[in-house]
């Protein structure tokens, strides 16, 4: 009789839980904002982290900085049973063909891996940066405090393996500090093609690029928005995909755009006081970030990052002039705010980490049909599948039906041509995979 009780309570415990976690909201409390600032503090101290700059010291440089890096993951590592797998992965850049490198020297990135339980070879990828840069981003000597950018990625990608390590996923969740990244996304390309020589399967990266100030050049103050940026569809897609999509659509439904809604849907349902602010485009106009180099092999990947960027503050020797005070120092980091988007962070890769592969494919049918058809492969882990749709102008997806673990459906009365469709995977604790975009076409 006891276990028929404990049977019954513990259904519809879990049954009443809808779709939130309290676990995710466990984890938005554990992220500490003085943990944060002390970890960027520590980054500032080391004067500067120029990729170039000295790698003997203890004190001064992106050596001494990235030894730090790796003795704060092991540590973590420490505390939790060595959880994490941490090492350098590293490439050698030369000065011949590259106009903004000084020297020679090793571009080297701090990589610590929670492998997981069930997936281990699908990956989810937080990245910030180690390096910084001085107002000429070859010199290598002058202070460069980084601090904005991007010490609060940096800090935030370790706070959140903190966070982190206090839990088990089956998926494995990658934490990354990259360098090279101010001259040329250095670190970023060689981790990517580390993954892909690897053949890991990655779930997405999401990229920190300034995750720390409140107060634009625009004289807006704002800790409640921040950015998505993601590109619209790979660029290594074929000319055939490319050709399909003028006759079956997904101009906007690449699949970095599909895990930015996934990290604006998340932050809506778990942190409803911040706003989320997708931006249809890979980064700022004309300018470059270390998801790209994911994206150009093919991976999902994404920019968060603050909404409103000073420039007085970023790339600039620290200096007055006409009294405007110059640098990227630590006293215009907003730590509450570098809490709330390393937040983000945490809880997108605990949910995507906690969740089901997406469906490979998805075909779509129902043309000259008043009702639209949608098949997909079944995932193993899957209990569940939820059917989206959307106008075509919308960003998100607007329109849900939860179904059980079968492999097609249709959507009675609502008609293919009026509207953008997709399917994701539910898992036994709730959690889901992003939305696959129809890949297939049923005639
Ligand atoms: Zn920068």
């Amino acid at each position: 009789m006891k276990s028929i009780l404990t049977f019954f309570t513990l259904c519809c415990f879990s049954f009443t839980w809808g779709q939130t976690s309290p676990k995710i909201y466990d984890i938005i409390d554990n992220i500490s904002e003085d943990e944060l600032r002390n970890k960027v503090q520590t980054l500032v101290d080391f004067g500067t982290r120029n990729t170039f700059s000295d790698t003997l010291s203890n004190t001064r440089g992106i050596g001494a900085a990235r030894r730090w890096i790796k003795s704060e993951f092991e540590t973590i590592s420490n505390s939790c049973d060595n959880c994490l797998d941490v090492f350098y992965q590293k490439d050698f850049v030369t000065k011949e063909g590259n106009s903004r490198v000084p020297h020679d020297a090793w571009v080297v990135n701090v990589v610590a891996v929670q492998k997981g339980t069930k997936y281990p070879n699908r990956y989810i990828i937080m990245s910030g940066d180690i390096d910084s840069r001085a107002s000429d981003t070859m010199d290598f000597t002058t202070d460069a405090p980084g601090a904005n950018d991007n010490a609060t990625g940096m800090a935030g990608t370790l706070e959140a393996a903190r966070v982190l390590s206090q839990y088990k996923f089956e998926n494995s969740i990658v934490y990354v500090g990259l360098s090279g990244e101010e001259q040329g996304l250095f670190g970023g390309k060689g981790l990517a093609q580390y993954a892909k020589n690897k053949e890991w399967d990655i779930i997405g990266v999401l990229n920190n690029d300034m995750i720390g100030n409140i107060e634009g050049v625009d004289g807006i103050i704002d800790n409640r928005t921040f950015r998505i940026f993601s590109e619209p569809t790979p660029p290594n897609e074929t000319e055939n995909q490319r050709r399909l999509r003028r006759f079956y659509g997904g101009e906007v439904d690449g699949i970095s755009r599909q895990l930015a809604r996934y990290i604006h849907k998340t932050t809506k349902t778990y942190l409803p006081e911040m706003n989320p602010m997708m931006v249809y485009r890979l980064d700022r106009f004309g300018r470059g970030g270390h998801h790209r180099p994911f994206n150009d092999l093919g991976f999902a990947g994404i920019r968060i990052m603050e909404a409103h960027e000073n420039y007085t503050q970023q790339h600039q020797d620290i200096r007055e002039e006409n009294g405007i005070k110059y640098g990227d120092v630590i006293e215009h980091v907003n730590f509450g705010y570098t809490k709330k988007l390393t937040a983000v962070n945490a809880i997108n890769l605990a949910s995507l980490a906690w969740a089901p592969p997406a469906p490979k494919t998805v075909a779509i049918g129902g043309i000259v049909e008043a009702s639209v058809k949608l098949k997909w492969d079944k995932v193993d882990g899957a209990t569940g599948y939820k059917i989206y749709w959307r106008d075509t102008t919308s960003p998100t997806w607007d329109h849900s039906r939860t179904v059980g673990d079968i492999s097609e459906f249709t959507l009675e009365g609502i008609v293919i041509d009026n509207y953008f469709f997709g399917v994701s995977a539910i898992g036994e604790n709730n959690f889901e995979s992003v939305v696959t975009f129809p890949n297939q076409i049923m005639r």
